[in-house]
């Protein structure tokens, strides 16, 4: 099987996950802290808090935020649910915003014009870099300023990308931005994600939810500590913590990043010019500004053959996937909102096909994918 995304673990990695294992603390400890620090610094960002997964790290985001009962959340309905279910978990209404037919992201004009006609501005929005290509940023974090919403970075795609001058992750244009450590992401840590924010506020918020809303910090304290073994439970969180073994294997995997989004992006040119020729296919579209981290490699064609290209690559033993269907055409989607079609959405969700990108595979493996493509395309 060639599969869409994989991990690759090395003997360092090992080394580094055995040495956490012998270390006194298995969780709890420094390298935690240390991982916090080493992604914090690769993109710029001034806090990390690290999580047993993404989507653990999406819902102390919504909660640092102040997401409560009845607020209202945006977000694109072009994801995996995690990223509209971090909203409901705060009891909080979704609702959902078209994309752009080129990469799947949210559409800035839908945005803006769905802002014009609201009744309700929403209190965030939540965006979701697809396949790792950044959302135009500068004006999503521009509507944010002017209508007065939150914004989140759902960059579970998107670690070692560049928008502009600045990494994903920098927290320029968003109040918080959040990574999942999952085996399929750019780097692993098993389970594992990690929020990011440059605000000291919010930053502590985040260590808060993630452990049970509960504090040692005097200067948090209602009132004085009664002594050494004295904290307080200031909120309603959560056991989201990272153990060591799982940071260790972070930090490993964290400094190879950037040469495999190297070779993420070598794969991505084979690709384009692979299938540029290929009547029907259409590819992800690209940015001069933009660095994308090809999480995914996503490519559109006809709605009628798209069916039988997914069915013959499966039996080709080609682990093709869709990315995504529509959050909202999901029933428990469907049972709690009245979600109507968005149109670019559904047409876009009707052609796509995710065809096999990650460092694990080899240049013949690609190959192997783009042979039979020309051959059913032709
Ligand atoms: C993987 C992913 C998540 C969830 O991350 P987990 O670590 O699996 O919880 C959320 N949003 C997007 C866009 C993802 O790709």
């Amino acid at each position: 099987m060639i599969p869409y995304g994989k991990q690759i673990i090395s003997e360092d990695d090992i080394e580094a996950v055995i040495a956490a294992l012998k270390s006194p603390l298995i969780t709890q400890g420094p390298v935690v802290e240390q991982f916090e620090e080493a992604v914090a610094d690769y993109c710029s960002a001034k806090y990390g808090v690290a999580v047993n997964s993404g989507t653990a790290a999406l819902h102390i985001a919504c909660l640092a935020l102040d997401i409560g009962p009845d607020d209202l959340v945006w977000t694109t309905p072009i994801s995996f649910a995690a990223t509209a279910n971090c909203a409901l978990y705060c009891q909080a209404r979704v609702d959902f915003v078209d994309v752009e037919y080129g990469t799947g992201n949210i559409s800035v004009q839908a945005l803006e014009e769905k802002l014009l006609n609201a009744s309700e501005i929403p209190k965030l929005l939540i965006v979701v870099h697809l396949a790792g290509m950044p959302c135009d940023m500068a004006k999503i974090h521009q509507l944010s300023q002017r209508y007065g919403f939150r914004v989140i970075e759902d960059a579970c795609h998107a670690l070692g990308a560049r928008y502009g001058e600045y990494k994903i992750g920098s927290c320029q244009y968003s109040d918080i931005t959040v990574f999942s450590f999952h085996p399929v992401k750019a780097i692993t840590t098993g389970e594992g994600g990690m929020a990011l924010t440059c605000d000291d506020t919010i930053a502590q918020k985040l260590r808060l939810y993630r452990s049970h809303g509960i504090t040692r910090d005097e200067t948090q304290m209602e009132g004085p500590s009664e002594g050494g073994w004295y904290y307080q439970q200031l909120q309603l969180g959560f056991n989201y913590r990272m153990p060591e073994i799982n940071a260790a294997l972070g930090l490993s995997q964290l400094k190879k990043l950037d040469e495999w989004i190297r070779i993420r992006n070598s794969y991505a040119s084979f690709y384009q010019q692979e299938l540029s020729h290929c009547p029907g296919v259409v590819l992800p579209q690209t940015f001069d500004d933009r660095l994308c981290a090809y999480h995914l490699f996503i490519i559109k064609v006809d709605p009628k053959l798209r069916l039988k290209i997914y069915n013959e690559l499966r039996e080709h033993d080609i682990g093709v996937n869709v990315h995504y269907i529509p959050i909202y055409h999901h029933p428990y989607y469907q049972k709690i909102g009245s979600y109507k079609p968005l149109k670019v959405t559904e047409e876009f969700y009707s052609q796509i096909i995710t065809i096999p990108l990650c460092p694990a595979l080899s240049l013949d493996d690609l190959k192997k994918v783009t042979q039979i493509i020309k051959q059913i395309t032709k």
